[in-house]
């Protein structure tokens, strides 16, 4: 069978399916492994981004499996608990308030703190227009190309081909069935493609004549060079009325902000946006007015309308195995997702997960770009 892409969920379903008995595959990666958007991300595990009982239960699935990952692959991924703080205004205060009750519903530590008790711990932190916080202690940074090489390398020595540098350009199809997989290093027979695409997923799905219905958002990250001002033992802190957050990197910052719809992929970072993120950042946090800018990027995040990936077959076609839609949660997802696309593959259904939450059907006469602009003044799932 052949995956097309090698980013995060790309790797995990190579490994996983190797470590279900199927290892006649070949990963076919235009670029790099990683270098589309799973090397773009602000590289956080959280248990406290999950705004529905679902997302918080494929997350808690993966969060422990992420605990396990240097023992299963051998490979350290380099977690850092640092914790999470979320920030509410009036607007955002209920929303926040019933995602913490339902975290602490099952079982994830979850705290909400009043503005006061933020200004205590955080004195950098302006308060005056908040309403609540919620705290949750065990989320935080890990590599992300320590997770694509473990699950990779695990995967080739299992059998696994990976083709780096070969770009895949069609899908062949007779009487309804996927036979093989062009690219621009000749075809490779095959009855089985996983469309593990990220934001490219929308333009492989065109060449079978589906329209998937992934939204594409650029997302910037800014990086600062040293600033002591904010201690390097803060959390992650994220404004989500704003959607800007920030978390210590090395000596210096991680900021992140946006959710602008997108039809580039390869987009560079544009100081318009750097300076809307600082504006944003100063509010927030005034000393940050200080803060020396290093560098910084934008990637693309496949988001759908409900959150939730595209992850399953598809009527039209037989032996497409879509792996996509990830948006603001892929890394933390991985595990799940090559999970589920591998049990999908090997037995013709799931067990670890139902998948008909998934399922590209669910978005059936729904014409996702018309209603996209709804989706950005809502909250967005994911860092
Ligand atoms: C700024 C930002 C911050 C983020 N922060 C977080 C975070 O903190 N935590 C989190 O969990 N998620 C975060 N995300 C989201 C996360 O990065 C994505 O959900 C995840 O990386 C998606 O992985 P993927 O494998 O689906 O896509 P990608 O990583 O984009 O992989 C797809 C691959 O397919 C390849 N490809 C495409 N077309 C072809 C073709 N025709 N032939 C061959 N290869 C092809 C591409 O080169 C690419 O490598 C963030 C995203 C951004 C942009």
């Amino acid at each position: 069978m052949v995956i097309i892409g090698a980013g995060v969920i790309g790797c995990s379903t190579a490994y996983h399916l190797a470590r279900m008995g199927i290892t006649d595959v070949v990963i076919v990666e235009m670029e790099q492994v990683g270098a589309g958007t799973s090397s773009k991300s602000a590289s956080m595990l959280s248990l406290q981004f999950c705004g529905a009982e679902l997302v918080a239960r494929m997350t808690r699935y993966c969060y422990d499996r992420y605990m396990q990952f240097e023992e299963e692959l051998g490979t350290p991924i380099d977690f850092t608990p640092i914790g999470w703080l979320s920030l509410a205004t009036e607007e955002t205060a209920d929303h926040l308030r019933q995602t913490a009750e339902m975290l602490q519903s099952l079982d994830i530590e979850t705290e909400i703190l009043t503005p006061e008790e933020i200004a205590y711990r955080y004195p950098a932190i302006r308060v005056d227009d908040l309403v609540l916080g919620t705290w949750g202690p065990g989320d935080g940074p890990l590599d992300p190309h320590m997770v694509m090489w473990g699950y990779v390398g695990r995967a080739r020595e299992m059998g696994v081909r990976l083709r780096q540098g070969v770009r895949a350009t069609g899908i062949r199809v007779v009487g309804g069935r996927v036979v093989g997989v062009e690219t621009d290093a000749g075809f490779v027979a095959t009855g089985t493609v996983v469309n593990a695409g990220g934001p490219w997923a929308i333009e492989i799905g065109r060449w079978l004549g589906l329209e998937i219905p992934i939204i594409n958002a650029a997302r910037s990250i800014l990086v600062t060079g040293p600033f002591p001002d904010i201690p390097s033992d803060w959390p992650f802190v994220e404004d989500v009325t704003v959607e800007w957050y920030v978390r210590p990197e090395g000596p210096g910052l991680l900021m992140g902000m946006g959710v602008t719809p997108t039809d580039q992929l390869d987009i560079p970072f544009r100081m318009e946006v750097a300076y809307e993120m600082i504006d944003t950042a100063v509010h927030r946090v005034p000393v940050l007015e200080h803060a020396p800018f290093m560098t910084g990027w934008t990637g693309v995040r496949p988001m759908t309308l409900d959150d939730l990936p595209i992850l399953g077959p598809v009527h039209e076609v037989e032996g497409v195995v879509l792996n996509c839609g990830w948006g603001g949660t892929g890394i933390i997802h991985a595990p799940l997702a090559g999970q589920l696309a591998a049990e999908y593959v090997a037995q013709g259904r799931t067990q670890t997960l139902d998948l008909h939450p998934f399922r590209m059907e669910r978005f059936a006469g729904v014409n996702v770009r018309e209603v996209a602009d709804l989706r950005v003044h809502s909250r967005q799932a994911g860092a």
